[in-house]
């Protein structure tokens, strides 16, 4: 009917969910446990992790990097998704956050597949490539401090092996990308990383307005 995106009303956004979510009870109760947090909003919605979720299906994923764990809801999806002896390198430096994650990871029966390191996100990028971790991973996932989405693209490539996949969250940061009066730091930083991604020869790319914006780009 167009060459363009649909527009999703919020009617057609509900029966999207009512025809396609099959969200599992544990991530039900995980959600709704974070609504009520403060920054819930940082949450992945439920049809954005399903859709990763067949992601790792699909392309046979077995080892994972995930940069901003939150309250858990993207690893506990992604970890089910796994094979039982897939791994997941997961980065946060919020201990309260991520002892909400711990408790649904353990719910879940997913908490052997992930090794959660508190620190910050490019201490642990440099701690892996260090460790010989080059060219070992499947998929990563870059969901953190917006500022740092640059300088995490780099080390991410050089982790991900050939034909291995980076999924970029919030990369239309709720229009603000498009609005040429913000400049803070965060939606320069998600600016800067879109740019950097588009203009990457040694990748395959595309920008799915689903959520806040996925890009899956694949290294060659
Ligand atoms: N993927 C999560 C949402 C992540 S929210 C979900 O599905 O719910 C962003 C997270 O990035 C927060 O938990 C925050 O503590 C973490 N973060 C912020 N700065 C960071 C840094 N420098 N290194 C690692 N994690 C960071
Ligand atoms: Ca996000």
């Amino acid at each position: 009917m167009s060459d363009e995106t649909l527009n999703l009303t919020p009617e057609l956004y509900q029966y999207l969910k009512s025809v396609s979510l099959r969200e599992p009870d544990v991530l039900v109760r995980l959600r709704e446990e974070t609504s009520r947090h403060p920054r819930a909003a940082m949450q992945i919605s439920p049809e954005q992790g399903q859709f990763m979720s067949l992601l790792v299906k699909l392309l046979g994923v077995q080892k994972v990097l995930e940069i901003g764990v939150f309250t858990g809801y993207s690893s506990t999806i992604v970890a089910l998704a796994l094979p039982d002896d897939g791994q997941i390198t997961a980065c946060d430096i919020d201990e309260d956050f991520t002892s909400i994650a711990q408790r649904y990871w353990q719910e879940a029966g997913v908490s052997q597949k992930i090794n959660l390191n508190l620190a910050p996100a490019l201490e642990t990028l440099n701690k892996l490539l260090d460790q010989g971790a080059e060219a070992t991973y499947d998929m990563a996932f870059i969901d953190a401090d917006k500022c740092n989405y640059p300088n995490y693209y780099e080390p991410c490539l050089r982790l991900l092996k050939p034909g291995g996949v980076l999924l970029v969250d919030n990369v239309l940061w709720d229009g603000r990308v498009a609005d040429l009066s913000i400049n803070d730091v965060d939606t320069d930083g998600i600016r800067r990383l879109n740019q950097l991604v588009h203009e990457d020869s040694r990748v395959d790319m595309s920008l799915i307005p689903l959520g806040d914006g996925l890009t899956l780009v694949r290294k060659k």
